[in-house]
């Protein structure tokens, strides 16, 4: 799994250098700003898994830059926790209504930073399964479990529709058979490398209709791979 990266917004140097160094040590992926406009670039370029944010920065404050990320329709999914050494009330709320996911009270202990943090990534990476999926009319519902192609229903099989889920969530990447099996069937289920092609051919038979099946790619020598980038038909199997 690809590690999360971590973007912290803070104007004084110790402080950052030493949360940089937790979340380095925990795994994380460290992005580091001392402004906000310069914050505002690399969440625009890099696309941070959380903002890690300063309420009191020099010009543009942590707390306004919270309101403008929130605002942004491209950047309001960005999960934002909020740095403050004022731990009155009002500050709290004022932190919460700019559409902060969560605040951290200076001082804090990295056990603390690292809870909440993982807290708020849960939380974020659970909305984002929950939202729709669509490639080029093509629509997978994870709520109410449905496929439709330009408005219409896909019917299928439960595993092909968990099989369609993990490909259209991992999108023009090649796996393997057994990475498949992993990561749809789950690891100790005993499943045959031919069952995979099976269940395969009948997706394929499910989105023919409606011009989809080209999605669904054999890769020679590999395994498949999901891709919009249609270069002909799918190969036969
Ligand atoms: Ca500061």
């Amino acid at each position: 799994m690809k590690a999360e990266s971590i973007l912290i917004v803070e104007d004084e140097a110790a402080i950052r250098e030493m949360i940089a160094i937790a979340l380095d040590m925990a795994g994380f992926i460290v992005l580091e700003a001392e402004d906000a406009q310069q914050a505002h670039r690399i969440i625009v370029d890099e696309r941070p898994s959380l903002v890690l944010l300063d309420w009191m920065l020099p010009g543009i404050s942590g707390l306004e830059l919270a309101r403008r990320l929130k605002r942004d329709e491209s950047t309001q999914e960005v999960p934002v926790i909020i740095l403050t050494a004022k731990g009155e009330e009002d500050n709290k709320i004022q932190g919460l209504e700019s559409g902060a996911d969560d605040y951290i009270t200076k001082p804090f202990s990295t056990r603390e930073l690292l809870s909440r943090i993982k807290a708020v990534l849960r939380r974020s990476s659970h909305r984002a399964a929950e939202r729709a999926i669509d490639v080029q009319g093509l629509r997978l519902d994870p709520v109410s479990h449905r496929i439709t192609a330009h408005d219409k229903a896909v019917e299928m099989g439960p595993t092909e529709y968990r099989l369609l889920e993990f490909f259209m969530s991992h999108q023009e990447r090649a796996y393997t058979r057994s990475q498949m099996l992993d990561q749809v069937w789950g690891g100790n289920v005993y499943v045959e490398d031919r069952t995979i092609d099976v269940h395969i051919r009948r997706l394929r038979k499910a989105l023919e209709p409606f011009g989809f099946d080209g999605f669904i790619q054999t890769v020679r020598g590999t395994g498949y791979r999901f891709s919009s980038k249609v270069e002909g038909r799918s190969e036969a199997l």
